[in-house]
């Protein structure tokens, strides 16, 4: 059986309070929210905090709000299953809400939350393991060791960025709010991430309070949206490659925009490039649309090579690429729901 290492509890219930405490205890503490994935860690040993900031009591976190310009509220401690349920999230951002109900399985969902999902920390089939067999293998780069497992003699951590929500929140623009001792300030979601995956994030010692998604442009477009994942067990698992669409249609379902983003890759979420110029121009439905699929398909693959860091074979997640780039852009255009299989 595997302990939880000794540490000291402390239950804020402002977020003030919150702030307060992680200037005092510094790299000692970190904030635990559901804990569904910081508990495990710790378990393993990737993390050993002294002291565990709960932001469980803190009610101003949670919940979803629309301000009177449009722009959706989410708090950081709204659980993944509210998030897949929110009305007003489903119609800003269709696939944040797919992709919140397609992460790990029910339980998980009702005590996960989307400040954690946004934080997760990079994953690797050689670091997310007991510290007995970490140590077994002699450690690597991202703790504890000097070599990486994935990429021989590289000087750099490719642990994957697993968050499902990561690159659906890219497509829509959202904005992060963090708290720290100097008071609040937001960042663009596309720079929170790092390419190195030993560096959890780069705000460290600051609270995440609210996911923002700005309001669309009052151009007549609709948005369509999906979220398509691979992964080796429909009822559970990390992604082993996920993709995000976002469709802006005018009235004759002609494609104005679009942005695809994807997951499980490297150490950050990332934007898949030349998809916009595919799509721009394109009629719903037309011979054209499905052609522009299919080059979009062969783009992503030449775009995307998974590495060895999270399980399942990469070749087979390489080939899964343009298969699930084009179901998840037909879905987007058929108002058909996410794509992964049961
Ligand atoms: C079996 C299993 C399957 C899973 N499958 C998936 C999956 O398919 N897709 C997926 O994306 N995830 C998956 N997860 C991971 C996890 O359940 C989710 O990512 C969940 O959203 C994490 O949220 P949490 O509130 O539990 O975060 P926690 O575990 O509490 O925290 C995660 C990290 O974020 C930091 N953090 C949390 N909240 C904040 C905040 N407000 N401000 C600053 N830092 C913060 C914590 O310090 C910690 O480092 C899985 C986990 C398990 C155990
Ligand atoms: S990518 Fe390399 S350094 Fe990073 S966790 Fe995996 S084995 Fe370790």
């Amino acid at each position: 059986m595997l302990r939880l290492p000794k540490f000291e509890l402390e239950n804020p219930t402002t977020v003030a309070e919150a702030v307060a405490l992680l200037a005092r205890h510094g790299d000692d503490a970190q904030v635990i929210a559901g804990g569904t994935d910081l508990v495990p860690n710790m378990k393993h040993e990737l993390f050993t905090p002294d002291v565990v900031v709960s932001l469980a009591g803190i009610a101003e976190l949670r919940g979803v709000c629309v301000r009177d310009d449009g722009t959706v509220c989410i708090g950081a401690m709204t659980t993944l299953d509210d998030v897949a349920a929110s009305e007003p999230v489903r119609a800003r951002a269709l696939a944040v809400t797919q992709a919140a109900a397609l992460i790990a399985g029910p339980q998980l969902r009702r005590m996960g939350t989307l400040g954690g999902n946004v934080m997760l920390d990079t994953r690797c089939q050689w670091y997310n393991q007991t510290h007995f067999w970490r140590q077994a293998l002699g450690f690597c780069l991202k703790k504890d060791g000097t070599l990486c497992h994935v990429v021989e003699g590289g000087g750099k951590c490719v642990a994957a960025a697993s968050n499902d929500t990561a690159p659906a929140l890219m497509t829509v623009g959202a904005v992060l709010v963090f708290h720290g001792p100097d008071g609040p300030r937001e960042v663009p979601i596309d720079d929170l991430w790092h390419p190195d995956g030993i560096y959890n994030k780069k705000v460290r010692g600051e609270l995440l309070t609210e996911v923002r998604i700005p309001p669309r442009a009052d151009d007549g477009t609709r948005l369509l949206g999906a979220y398509g994942k691979l992964r080796e067990r429909g009822s559970i698992d990390f992604p082993l490659f996920g993709v995000a669409v976002r469709l802006d249609v005018d009235a004759n379902d002609t494609i104005q925009d679009a942005d695809l983003c994807s997951v499980a890759l490297q150490a950050r979420p990332v934007r898949l490039k030349k998809m916009a110029e595919l799509l721009r121009g394109v009629t719903l439905g037309s011979d054209a649309f499905q052609d522009a699929v299919a080059t979009c398909a062969a783009q992503a693959a030449k775009q995307c090579r998974p590495l060895a860091n999270v399980p399942g074979d990469a070749d087979y997640r390489h080939a899964m690429v343009p298969v699930y780039v084009r179901r998840t852009l037909l879905a987007a255009a058929a108002g058909s729901g996410p794509v992964h299989h049961i």
